[in-house]
Parts: structure tokens; C-alpha cells; sequence
């Protein structure tokens, strides 16, 4: 474990994964000190397995306030990719020059389409979009696969390098002078009357601070009953491809095949409940294989050099939570799945919402309340 300063921080977040330091991030530079406290490399870790969209299509249909905000957060990662980049000196590679999701079966596409005319009729212009025909998508990009029935296409959405912005990310906290502490499992948290927490950690340690952020990932799992938070978070698993560097461009970015900036080809999009199991598996990746062929033929040549599986952040509804505890003031919870998406966000908004602010979102919606029986 990294030395530990003796100074109280007046915020610790717990957890050190895309969420925890994008929160940091715009803590920091709203001028707080900012203590950091990190799980173990064994640990589960989303962000470092992800797809790295940065992605509106088909977020919050069904829900107008996770539409809106992912809304926002799309506006907002252009300027939050130029902060990361002054402080940490990293280009996370933002592109955001607009997605594809591909359909097979037309049925599924229509019913995707309704779930974007809803999503449109909430956000209203910020979220444009095309249907694009089997043929018609043939004809904007060579090289479609026959079996294509057509496409959704949206100019906002796009993709990062992921692990470039992880990286980026711990260099920004670390040079606006949080203290990172790696391998701090935390064990328990207690609020001490009077005000503030404390803090037991697995090698035996006891920290105090004034507030806590939770972001935990996974981790929150056992933590976020000691705050008094009813959110049950549940892993799902994601299992992904990735090809050898190829030298040309793939023509399209789609919510299920990317090309990484260093040239490899993602393929990914699986969903399944298997608890803590993170492995990957062959009739998964023989599907994944299969699908990128169908939408594009030519990756039929193309060698896959890697496969894993990750484990997504999930809760409930699958919603975010942004919650404070109502049992102990000055404690909150931070979850999501689309952690990179909203990165944007939780490094800007997301402080004056903790910080109360006057210019603070309405975040009511996203409390942990709603998942009270
Ligand atoms: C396969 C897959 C594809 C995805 N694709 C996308 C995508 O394309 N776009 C997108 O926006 N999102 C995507 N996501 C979701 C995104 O990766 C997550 O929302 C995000 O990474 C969650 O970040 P996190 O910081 O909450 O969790 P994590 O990355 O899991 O980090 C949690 C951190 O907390 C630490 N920790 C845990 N317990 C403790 C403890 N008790 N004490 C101290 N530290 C602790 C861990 O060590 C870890 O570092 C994907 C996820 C998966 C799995």
C-alpha cells in the first residue's frame, strides 16, 4: 500500500476506477482535497474490460431523466476530453463523428427504432437520428454484409480509448494532488457522531474524513449498506474480441464493432448474469466472431489476438444512482454501467451536486429511494 498522508481529507472516495476518478477530478478542481482509496489489482474492474462508447443511442427510452443526462454528458465530453488533456497531458482519443447500431432481423429493428422515436420525443433536437435501409446503409458504406437489414445512426455518439482514459485520468487526479492510495480495501465504514467517517481498512488501518464518496464498483456491493444505501448492485457480464492492428480504417463505428485507434478491431455488445464469473467462453466468442462477419465481411480475414470477459456495474433497473445518504450526512453512492459515457459529467456536474451548489442538477430521480420496498 502507497503511504498514507496524515492530513484528513475533507473528501474520500472509495474506489479508483473511471468513476471514482472522474468525480475525483471535478472535485479537485472545484478546489477540494481529495483523498483516493483503491481496491486490489485482482479486484473486479469494468473499467479496465470495457468497450469505450461513448454512447446515446437507446439510453433512457423508457426513462426521460437517464435519456436527458446522457444527453448532457454527450455535449459535455468534448470540453471534459480538452480538460484531461491540459492537466494529465493525454489524448484519450475522443471521436464522436456519430454510430451505428446494425440489425439482422427486421422485427428487432423496428422495435429499436420506437424505443428512438421515444427517446427523441424526450430529448427533442439534441438527439437526431437516422433509419437507414439495408440498401441504403450498402450504399453509404461499402462493404455491408448482405444478411444487414439496416441501421440506426446518430451523429453524438462515439468512442474513447479506454484504457488511455483511465490512465489519463489517474495522472489528472494525481497532478491536481489527490492522494491515490492503491490496495486500501476498504472494509467497513462507520459515521462518527459529531460528524465525519471512519474508515476500517483490510490490513488493520482506521482513516477519517469528513465526507465519503462511495464508487466501489462492484465493491459497493457489501459497502453501501454501512451508509444506509438500499441499492442492491448486481454484476452482468460482457464478454469481447479484439482483432490484430489492422492498417486500413473500418468505414463505421457500431455499438458492437469499433476500431481502437491503434488500429485493432473491438467486438463485443454480450449480456449475461453469471454472478462473479468473469471468464469468457467459446460459443460467446464464436457468436461475437460470427456477427462482425455478418456486418462486415471483409473481418472475415482478420485475426483475433485477445478475448476476456468483464463484469458490468449494474443496478437494479440498471439505471445510475446518485445518492445521499439520508441516515448519515455527507456520505454518498455513485454507480453506473456506461461509466465512460458519463465520465463527462461526473468530472463537472456531478460536483455541484455534492458540493449543493445553486448551479446543481436535479438528480432526484436517480436516488436510491426508488429501489425502497
Ligand atoms: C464488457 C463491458 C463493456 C462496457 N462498455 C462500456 C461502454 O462502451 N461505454 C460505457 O460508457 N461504459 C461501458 N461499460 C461500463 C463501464 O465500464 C462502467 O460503468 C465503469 O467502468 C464503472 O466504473 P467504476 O469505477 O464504477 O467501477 P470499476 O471499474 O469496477 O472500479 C471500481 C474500483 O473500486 C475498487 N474497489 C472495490 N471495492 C473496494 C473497496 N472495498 N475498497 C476500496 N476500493 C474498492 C476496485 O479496486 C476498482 O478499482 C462497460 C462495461 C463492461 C463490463
Amino acid at each position: 500500500m502507497n503511504h498514507l498522508s496524515d492530513t484528513q481529507p475533507d473528501i474520500t472516495i472509495i474506489g479508483g476506477g473511471v468513476v471514482g476518478l472522474s468525480v475525483a477530478m471535478g472535485l479537485l478542481q472545484a478546489g477540494h482535497n481529495v483523498r483516493i482509496l483503491d481496491g486490489a489489482d485482482g479486484d473486479a474492474r469494468a473499467s479496465q474490460g470495457n468497450f469505450g462508447l461513448v454512447w446515446g443511442q437507446g439510453k433512457g427510452w423508457d426513462f426521460p431523466p437517464y435519456a436527458k443526462w446522457t444527453s448532457d454528458a454527450l455535449t459535455a465530453w468534448p470540453d471534459f476530453a480538452d480538460r484531461l488533456q491540459r492537466v494529465s497531458g493525454i489524448d484519450v482519443s475522443l471521436d464522436q463523428s456519430g454510430g451505428y447500431e446494425f440489425f439482422t432481423d427486421k422485427a428487432e429493428m423496428d422495435e429499436f427504432a420506437g424505443m428512438l422515436a421515444r427517446q427523441q420525443d424526450i430529448v427533442g433536437n439534441r438527439f437526431s437520428h437516422d433509419i437507414l435501409s439495408g440498401d441504403e446503409l450498402r450504399r453509404e458504406i461499402p462493404g455491408i454484409g448482405p444478411d444487414v437489414v439496416g441501421a440506426t445512426f446518430s451523429q453524438l455518439d462515439g468512442h474513447v480509448n479506454p484504457l488511455r482514459l483511465l490512465r489519463a485520468l489517474r495522472i489528472a487526479v494525481t497532478a491536481l494532488g489527490a492522494q491515490v492510495v492503491s490496495e486500501a480495501h476498504v472494509t467497513g465504514i462507520t459515521a462518527v457522531s459529531g460528524g465525519g467517517f471512519d474508515l476500517r481498512l483490510a490490513n488493520g488501518d482506521s482513516l477519517g474524513t469528513e465526507r465519503v464518496v462511495l464508487c466501489a464498483g462492484l465493491g459497493a456491493m457489501t459497502l453501501a449498506a454501512d451508509l444506509g444505501f438500499r441499492t442492491e448492485i448486481r454484476p452482468q457480464r460482457g464478454e469481447l474480441l479484439i482483432t490484430e492492428k489492422i492498417r486500413d480504417r473500418l468505414p463505421f463505428l457500431s455499438s458492437t464493432i469499433r476500431q481502437v485507434d491503434e488500429g485493432g478491431v473491438q467486438i463485443g455488445g454480450t449480456k449475461a448474469d453469471v454472478g462473479l464469473d468473469d471468464s469468457e467462453t467459446l460459443d460467446v466468442m464464436a457468436g461475437l466472431a460470427r456477427h462482425a462477419v455478418q456486418v462486415f465481411p471483409a473481418l472475415a480475414d482478420v485475426r483475433v489476438v485477445r478475448a476476456w470477459g468483464a463484469l458490468r456495474v449494474m443496478s437494479p433497473d440498471g439505471y445510475p444512482v446518485y445518492a445521499r445518504s439520508r441516515d448519515h450526512a455527507g456520505a454518498y453512492l455513485v454507480t453506473c454501467h456506461s461509466g465512460v459515457t458519463l465520465a463527462s459529467l461526473h468530472g463537472s456536474l456531478l460536483t455541484d451536486w455534492i458540493d449543493e451548489t445553486s448551479n446543481a442538477p436535479d438528480l432526484e430521480a436517480f436516488d436510491d429511494h426508488r429501489f425502497a420496498v
